[in-house]
């Protein structure tokens, strides 16, 4: 029995569409004594998973998934009930694209940070673009200036983006190239309008959460894998905005601020939590203006309610 390679395009749980590598798609479910590796969810393998499968039937085209290839990072929703399994949102995922406006609609430097902190986590590198430019008065793209050059010197890509304007366009459809990308943000700051450009020919609309199921009802979503062009992959993933980070360990916050991990052996305490120790190198540089008091009240918020989302 021969196996093919493939990749997770999309998934409910039990089948699976499979994508080989001669670009055929077929329906797919886990071979019986498949062995579950990894992390416990309610879905063993998830959208952007490269995994083995054999023929299961010629005539309906159905293969069976025999094995899962390795990952380099994965991410998962965890749960709001403490007792049941997180839902594996994606695999192998490349970069996430988080997609900000200043206004209609307003995101808070707290929601970005709390989506910053969990991409730490999983170790995805992020750009952020600012999107809907025109809308701002001067006074307002200096507001979104000072904001990119705080989080560039961070380490993250930053790109301004107008659609009416056309600004960054090209460069926002050249960031995706060859790559595995993530997308997120609030519902209306154009992630689907920026999309729509970037592969028109998808009629791409990205899904919602509704705020039914945020406020903690349990439902099951899935996430999409499109490819935008030969080699290039979006994946569109509902639970993305609230992954969450119920699971880092309050002690070890301040390693996914990339400016407070790079102090961390200079606190007096070596458990030291930058709340109110003494001789707290943290402290200090929040003080000293070399780290953003905007980024230490988004630590202080997480650290203090890890379910509270701004
Ligand atoms: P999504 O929910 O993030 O997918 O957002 P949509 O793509 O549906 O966009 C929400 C609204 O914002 C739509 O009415 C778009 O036409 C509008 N929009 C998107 N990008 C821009 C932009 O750069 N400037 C302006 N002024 N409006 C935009
Ligand atoms: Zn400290």
């Amino acid at each position: 029995m021969s196996l093919n390679k493939g990749l997770i395009m999309r998934s409910t749980g039990s089948w699976y569409e499979v994508r080989a590598e001669s670009g055929k798609v077929f329906d797919g479910r886990l071979k019986g004594k498949f062995k579950l590796k990894g992390p416990t969810t309610s879905n063993p393998i998830a959208v952007g998973d490269w995994v083995m499968f054999s023929m299961e039937d010629e005539v309906h085209q159905t293969v069976l998934i025999e094995e899962i290839l390795p990952r380099t990072n994965y991410l998962i929703r965890k749960s709001v009930h403490k007792t049941a399994h997180g839902q594996m949102l994606a695999a192998n995922v490349d970069q996430a694209i988080f997609v900000m406006t200043l206004k209609s609609p307003k995101t808070s430097l707290g929601f970005l940070d709390r989506f910053l902190v969990t991409a730490e986590a999983f170790r995805i590198p992020v750009h952020i673009v600012f999107n809907k430019m025109d809308l701002l008065d001067e006074e307002e793209q200096d507001q979104v200036f000072e904001y990119a050059a705080l989080y560039q010197e961070l380490g993250y890509g930053i790109l301004f983006t107008s659609i009416p304007k056309n600004q960054g366009v090209d460069e926002f459809k050249a960031m995706f190239q060859g790559k595995v990308s993530l997308i997120a943000g609030h519902s209306g700051v154009g992630k689907s309008s920026l999309l729509n450009i970037v592969a028109p020919h998808l009629q791409i609309k990205t899904k919602e959460i509704s705020d039914f199921a945020q406020k903690g009802v349990h439902t099951t979503t899935y996430s999409t894998m499109w490819e935008l062009s030969a080699g290039t992959y979006l994946i569109d993933s509902p639970g993305i905005n609230e992954m969450g980070i119920h699971e880092i360990e309050k002690e070890e916050l301040a390693h996914y601020f990339p400016e407070m991990r790079a102090l961390l052996g200079a606190c007096k305490f070596n458990n030291c939590v930058h709340i109110s120790e003494p001789a707290c190198a943290v402290i200090k540089a929040v003080e000293s203006g070399e780290i953003a008091s905007s980024r230490y009240l988004s630590y202080l918020s997480i650290f203090e309610n890890e379910d509270n989302r701004r």
